[in-house]
């Protein structure tokens, strides 16, 4: 997987690592030179906080070493990287029953980021670990959600999608998957949500309720936010209303395979304090990784 997560992002238009590369083997390193690595970085959508610690850290080991080649540099760079993507949180997923009762996993975003298509791929995962999974559909806002989910739960062996019809109460849907999974003794229950953000307050209220009345029978073991990383500010924007609304406990950037920016992980992990678990790296159900802190420094300087 690791390997796939370097290719896809070698092959998709990722430049940042070479911009960079490029920029500080180009000779002097005087301040234009540090002010086109800030603006490739911002370009990468690092943010201005993680760009401005990264660029005076560098500047400061050349400083304290008098000089530096490029090969150097590119160690420092990688160093510098990896402490912002921050190898030491934990990304575990929580997935696993807890003494007599299934794991829940509620899964959170803005319609379009990948959100049913992730609560698939991470269903198969599971299934792979020949844990028992059930989904729960809680978009009833969208005709086909249920249908979609459905099909994923088909293609990738779930036996029980709990949904309800078009319409019908989302907290309901959430409430009965989760009472089906203690009843069947599943090990994890996965519950979609909707995210419809024309109706931002609507939404924030409805993902508040789906979350108190989970909560009257179960604990949320995991809360994953799902954000599409080509979206960068906007979707860290989409990150902060949804922080307010219910506890994230991890994030799954998705379509990292058609994006350079992947700055965003820095970004959002520093703005949520919480960490990338996950990343989408295409639509098929296998196309989910977890995330891997130096795999990635990795394959952005690559
Ligand atoms: P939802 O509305 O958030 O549930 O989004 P969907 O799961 O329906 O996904 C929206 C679109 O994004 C679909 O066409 C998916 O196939 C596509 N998609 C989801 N994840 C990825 C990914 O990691 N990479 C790429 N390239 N496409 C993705």
């Amino acid at each position: 997987r690791m390997t796939r997560l370097r290719s896809r992002l070698a092959a998709s238009n990722n430049s940042m690592g070479k911009g960079l590369l490029g920029i500080l083997a180009a000779g002097t390193l005087d301040e234009s030179v540090w002010e086109e690595v800030e603006d490739t970085l911002l370009g990468a959508d690092l943010g201005v906080e993680a760009t401005t610690e990264l660029v005076d850290n560098l500047k400061q080991r050349v400083k304290v070493e008098g000089s530096a080649s490029p090969e150097q540099l590119e160690m420092w760079l990688h160093d510098e990287l990896l402490k912002l993507v921050d190898p030491t949180m934990d990304r575990r997923i929580a997935a696993s029953r807890q003494g007599d009762r299934p794991a829940v996993v509620m899964v959170v975003g803005v319609n379009g980021t990948g959100k049913t298509t992730t609560v698939g791929k991470l269903a198969r995962v599971l299934v792979a670990e020949d844990k028992e999974v059930l989904l729960g559909a809680a978009d009833t806002f969208r005709a086909a959600a249920a249908d979609q989910l459905e099909t994923w739960g088909a293609r990738v062996g779930v036996a029980t999608v709990r949904s309800d019809k078009e319409g019908a109460d989302p907290a309901a849907v959430a409430f009965d998957a989760v009472k089906d999974g203690h009843d069947e003794e599943v090990d994890v229950v996965i519950i979609d949500t909707a995210g419809r953000l024309h109706n931002k307050v609507g939404l924030m209220d409805e993902l508040s309720k789906v979350k108190r009345v989970i909560e009257k029978q179960s604990p949320i073991d995991e809360c994953l936010l799902v954000l599409d990383a080509t979206t960068g500010q906007n979707g860290m924007r989409q990150a902060e209303v949804f922080a307010k609304a219910v506890d994230i406990t991890g994030v799954v950037l998705t379509k990292l395979d058609g994006t350079a920016k992947g700055g965003i992980v820095v970004l959002v992990q520093r703005e949520l304090g919480v960490p990338v678990k996950l990343v989408g790296l295409g639509e098929g159900p296998d196309d989910l990784a977890p995330f891997d802190p130096k795999a990635f420094v990795d394959a952005v300087l690559d």
